[in-house]
């Protein structure tokens, strides 16, 4: 059996920079479980099951048996354990990650010393792209295709209808 590594996220939504994080972490590990973290959330956008079913949209293009994905409950390091991985990726973007990232890590390695926690950087091209700025640049009407997958930017679209921006105000 070959390396494999959890995935947990949020995912609300998937954005280009997970696409980008999962395409570069299949060059260092066979096999990706992207783990939807089931712990309940406010102001959650997506359902986890729509987020399930976006990210297998969003990632079909892979090939079949190197990626998974799933939903979990509860700790991190249990369900990567309960899988058989024996590592937890993440990506860090900018500086502002890392503190985060750092206790998180350090908690998940008190928990259990068998399974590392691995970094990637994120892509320069989607270093400032998260879920929730896109998800705010979509309410507010703006065209945010070319920063997350198609099936995703179609969800966003059907929930914030495009806006006329290049009109200005509106006239009286
Ligand atoms: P969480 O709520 O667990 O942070 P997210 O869905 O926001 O869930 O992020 C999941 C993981 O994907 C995190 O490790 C995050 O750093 C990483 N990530 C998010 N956006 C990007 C991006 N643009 N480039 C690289 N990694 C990213």
């Amino acid at each position: 059996m070959g390396a494999s590594a959890v995935y947990p996220g949020s995912f609300d939504p998937p954005t280009l920079g997970h696409v980008s994080l999962v395409e570069r972490g299949l060059a260092v590990f066979d096999k990706i479980i992207v783990a939807v973290a089931r712990n309940p959330e406010k102001g959650a956008l997506f359902t986890v099951d729509e987020r399930v079913g976006l990210l297998k949209e969003s990632l079909g293009g892979f090939p079949e048996g190197r990626i998974e994905i799933d939903l979990f409950e509860g700790l991190t390091v249990e369900y990567a354990r309960s899988r058989g991985a024996g590592a937890i990726l993440r990506g860090l973007r900018a500086t502002s990650d890392f503190e985060y990232e750092f206790r998180m890590a350090m908690m998940n390695r008190h928990l259990e010393k068998g399974i590392q926690s691995v970094f990637l950087m994120a892509d320069h091209q989607w270093f400032y792209i998260s879920s929730s700025t896109v998800k705010e640049a979509a309410s507010l009407g703006a065209d945010i295709s070319d920063l997350v997958p198609e099936p995703v930017a179609r969800r966003l679209r059907g929930k914030f209808p495009a806006r006329r921006l290049a009109q200005g105000p509106a006239s009286r």
